[in-house]
């Protein structure tokens, strides 16, 4: 079902995200508790458990799609406040909210935040540790190029982890789910920000998105070896993870 929406190109797919999160990137944190009932915390917080970022000043991670700082944060707490995490994301508007937390948590330091996108990082070659991406990929016009990039920028030995919506698994959650996202989260968004459509393009976004199976192939496909995945809360969300080596 396309629930009425029109297809869009790459462009136009874009500049709507981009749109979305310019509106919401001052009330996107309590927005994310809303609308995950706070699950996205236990997510993120697994997500940096399966990472086990190393305890070193030098330990290099790159966190795509970075938005507010969440998973960064994450990062430099689990090393002891000795990595180093660069935050980038396309939308300077949620850029400035990370910053400005980051401030606030005292965790400026280990921090940079690059305005960029995620098809076409700013960065040499071999660099990283780790590369993470949480929420962010299917909102990335093209998966396989912004993938093809992450393989590039990792060192060898480096590992790629991807936190994102998938397939739910589980016979009386997915109707729950169902109906959770396709009017609770466009309602909240029009509660919240005065318009509706631009979340219910990332609800359709969400369903548009390959299943665990088929994400995990298009990793290996970009050229990670060892592709596993986790489901988390029935598959409402899922952890992939690849390494470069
Ligand atoms: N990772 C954060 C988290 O988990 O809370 C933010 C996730 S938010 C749902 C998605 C983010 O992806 C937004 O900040 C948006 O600006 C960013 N984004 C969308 N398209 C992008 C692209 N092509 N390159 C980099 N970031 C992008």
């Amino acid at each position: 079902t396309s629930y009425g929406f029109r297809q869009v190109g790459q462009g136009e797919k874009q500049a709507l995200v981009n749109d979305v999160f310019h509106k919401v990137a001052k009330r996107y944190d309590i927005m994310n508790d809303v609308m995950s009932m706070g699950l996205h915390r236990a997510w993120k917080d697994a997500m940096i458990a399966a990472l086990n970022p190393q305890k070193r000043a030098g330990y290099r991670t790159l966190d795509v799609a970075g938005g507010t700082g969440d998973i960064a944060f994450r990062i430099i707490e689990a090393s002891d406040r000795k990595a180093h995490s660069t935050v980038l994301d396309i939308n300077g508007s949620m850029l400035s909210v990370g910053a400005e937390r980051a401030e606030k948590k005292g965790l400026a330091e280990n921090l940079t935040f690059v305005e960029a996108n995620a098809e076409d990082l700013p960065f040499e070659g071999n660099i990283f540790d780790a590369y993470t991406i949480a929420f962010g990929i299917r909102n990335v016009p093209r998966i396989d190029v912004a993938l093809k990039e992450a393989y590039r920028v990792l060192k060898r030995g480096g590992r790629l982890l991807v936190l994102e919506f998938s397939e739910v698994d589980m016979p009386l959650l997915d109707k729950v789910y169902e109906a959770w996202s396709f009017n609770a989260i466009p309602q909240f968004g029009k509660m919240i920000t005065g318009d509706a459509e631009p979340y219910q393009y990332l609800v359709e976004s969400i369903r548009k998105f390959p299943n665990q199976r088929d994400f995990a192939t298009m990793i290996s496909t970009a050229g990670f070896s060892r592709v596993t995945y986790t489901s988390y809360t029935g598959g409402i969300a899922a952890l992939h993870s690849g390494w470069k080596i």
